[in-house]
C-alpha cells in the first residue's frame, strides 16, 4: 500500500478532527498517511520522514516507540488489558494515584480518573459545584476563566473557553463563563515588568470577585501558558495573587495543567513556580508519555471530604466506561519512571539553553515578534496578514521534514524531551526557511 491508498482511503472513511475535509479533497492541504514512528520521527509509506516538533498535539513526551513505555504496556497487557473501576481495583490505578499524590506533596491526595483532557475539565467544573452544594451554597455554580483560555472542546469544557471561532459555533449550546483579563506579558507598557501585567490583571480577578462571588464557584486558568489561545506566557505571580483572592472569596481554584504539566513549562507541574497548590488539579496528554488517552483530577482533602457520607446524593456522580483504564495507567508509570530514571527536568534546563540559542536567527527575523519560551515551549508572533499564514508555513515545513503546525500567526515548538543536538539543529535551522519560504 501506498501513501495514496491510505490517503484515498482515509478520506472516504474517516472524519478527521478540527479540519475543513474540503481543503483535503481538494489537495489544499497536504493528509500525512503514517506508517510507524520511531523517536523525535514518524515515517510515512514510502519513506519519507518528518520530524514531530509538536509532539503529536502535545501529547508525546519521549518520543514514539519509547522502549521502555513499549515494554511496560506489553507487560500490562498479558495480564490485565482494563477492568470496571466502580466497585474494583487495580493495581497500575492504585500506584499511579500514590505516586501522583506524592508529587503534589500530598497535598492533592485524591484521583478521579476519565480519559480525555476535556473530561478532566467537566469532572472540575462539576466537583466544584457539587462542593458548594454539599456546603448549602448551591447559588455558587458560574465560573470565571482567563481571556483566551482554552479548556477543551465538550460543551462544559467549551464554556470555560473563550476562543471565538467555537463561541460562535456552538454560543448557543453552552454556560458561559466570565472572562477576566488575562495575565498576558506581551500587554507590558514601556517600562512594565511581566510582573506588572500579572498584577493588574489580577486586580480585575479581584474586582470580578469582590461583585459575585457569592455566585462563582471556580476560577480555572491554565497556569503559566494558555496554549491552544496562541501561547500566551505570563507571569507566577498572577498565580500567587489569584491563589490569595480565591481564598479571601471562597471560590475553587482549578488548574488545568492538561497541557502544562509533566514538566512542559520546566517543572513537573507549572503552578510549583508560583509556589502554591490548586484545590483541582487536571492533568491528560503527556501523562501517558503520548500512548493512550488518560485524565485525571487531584483534589485536596477538604474537597473529596465534602462528598464523604452516608447519602448516596452527596456522592459524587459522574462515570466512563473507560475510568482508569489499565493499560493507560501502566503507560503513565512508566512515563514517570524515565521522568526518574533519566534526570529528565535536569535535562531539559539543558536542552532549552541550547535550543533557544539555535533559535536566535528566528526571534531576531524582521517579521518576529514577541519571541518567548517557558520551559520547553517556545513561541514567536510573525507579522503577516496572510490568512493563509499557517496553512502555508505547515506545507513549506513538511516539505522540510518538520511537522509544524502554527496557531494563527504564532509559531511554536513543543517537542518531545528526546531530541540530540543533530535534530535541534536540523529544527531550527530549517524552521527558519520555511517562514521565509512561507512569507515569500
Ligand atoms: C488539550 C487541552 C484540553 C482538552 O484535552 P482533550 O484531551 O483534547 O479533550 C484542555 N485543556 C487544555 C489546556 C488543553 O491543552
Amino acid at each position: 500500500m501506498t501513501n495514496a491508498d491510505w490517503l484515498n482511503r482515509s478520506l472516504k472513511a474517516v472524519w478527521h478532527p478540527c479540519t475543513q475535509m474540503k481543503y483535503h479533497d481538494s489537495g489544499e492541504l497536504p493528509l500525512i498517511p503514517v506508517a510507524s514512528g520511531a523517536g523525535a520521527w514518524l515515517y510515512d509509506f514510502e519513506g519519507r520522514r518528518y520530524l514531530d516538533a509538536i509532539g503529536s498535539w502535545w501529547v508525546n513526551l519521549f518520543g514514539h516507540a519509547s522502549p521502555r513505555i513499549n515494554a511496560a504496556v506489553k507487560d500490562q497487557l498479558d495480564r490485565l488489558e482494563h477492568v470496571i473501576l466502580a466497585g474494583f481495583t487495580h493495581a497500575p490505578v492504585v500506584e499511579l494515584s500514590e505516586r501522583l499524590s506524592t508529587l503534589t506533596g500530598g497535598e492533592l491526595g485524591h484521583c478521579f480518573y476519565a480519559s480525555d483532557g476535556s473530561a478532566a475539565v467537566e469532572i472540575a467544573l462539576k466537583m466544584s459545584h457539587h462542593y458548594w452544594r454539599n456546603h448549602g451554597q448551591p447559588g455558587k455554580q458560574e465560573f470565571l476563566c482567563l481571556a483566551g483560555s482554552y479548556h477543551g472542546e465538550t460543551l462544559g469544557a467549551l464554556g470555560v473557553s473563550d476562543i471565538g471561532l467555537y463561541k460562535e459555533a456552538y454560543g448557543a449550546l453552552m454556560h458561559h463563563a466570565i472572562a477576566v483579563p488575562s495575565p498576558d506579558a506581551r500587554q507590558a507598557e514601556v517600562g512594565e515588568t511581566a510582573a506588572d501585567v500579572a498584577r493588574r490583571a489580577a486586580a480585575g480577578l479581584e474586582a470580578m470577585l469582590a461583585a459575585r462571588h457569592e455566585s462563582v464557584a471556580a476560577l480555572i486558568v491554565e497556569p503559566l501558558v494558555q496554549g491552544a489561545g496562541g501561547m500566551v506566557m505570563y507571569d507566577p505571580e498572577y498565580l500567587r495573587r489569584a491563589r490569595a483572592l480565591c481564598d479571601r472569596y471562597r471560590v475553587h481554584l482549578i488548574a488545568d495543567e492538561i497541557m502544562v504539566g509533566f514538566g512542559r513549562t520546566g517543572t513537573l507541574f507549572a503552578h510549583e513556580q508560583a509556589g502554591i497548590r490548586p484545590d483541582l488539579l487536571c492533568l491528560s496528554k503527556g501523562i501517558t508519555g503520548g500512548y493512550l488517552p488518560l485524565s485525571v483530577v487531584l483534589s485536596t482533602d477538604d474537597l473529596y471530604g465534602a462528598f464523604y457520607d452516608d447519602s448516596y446524593t452527596r456522592a459524587f456522580l459522574h462515570s466512563h466506561s473507560y475510568t482508569g483504564n489499565t493499560l493507560a495507567c501502566r503507560a503513565a508509570l512508566a512515563t514517570l519512571d524515565i521522568f526518574a530514571e533519566d534526570e529528565v527536568l535536569a535535562r531539559n534546563r539543558r536542552f532549552a539553553e541550547r535550543f533557544t540559542d539555535l533559535l536566535v536567527p528566528l526571534a531576531r527575523h524582521p517579521r518576529a515578534r514577541h519571541f518567548r519560551r517557558r520551559g520547553m515551549i517556545w513561541a514567536v508572533d510573525i507579522d503577516s496578514a496572510d490568512p493563509d499564514f499557517r496553512l502555508r508555513f505547515f506545507r513549506e515545513a513538511l516539505q522540510r521534514e518538520l511537522l509544524l503546525r502554527p496557531l494563527g500567526t504564532t509559531l511554536y515548538f513543543m517537542p518531545p524531551y528526546i531530541l540530540d543536538d543533530d535534530e535541534a539543529v536540523l529544527l531550527a535551522e530549517r524552521a527558519v526557511a520555511a517562514l521565509d519560504a512561507a512569507l515569500a
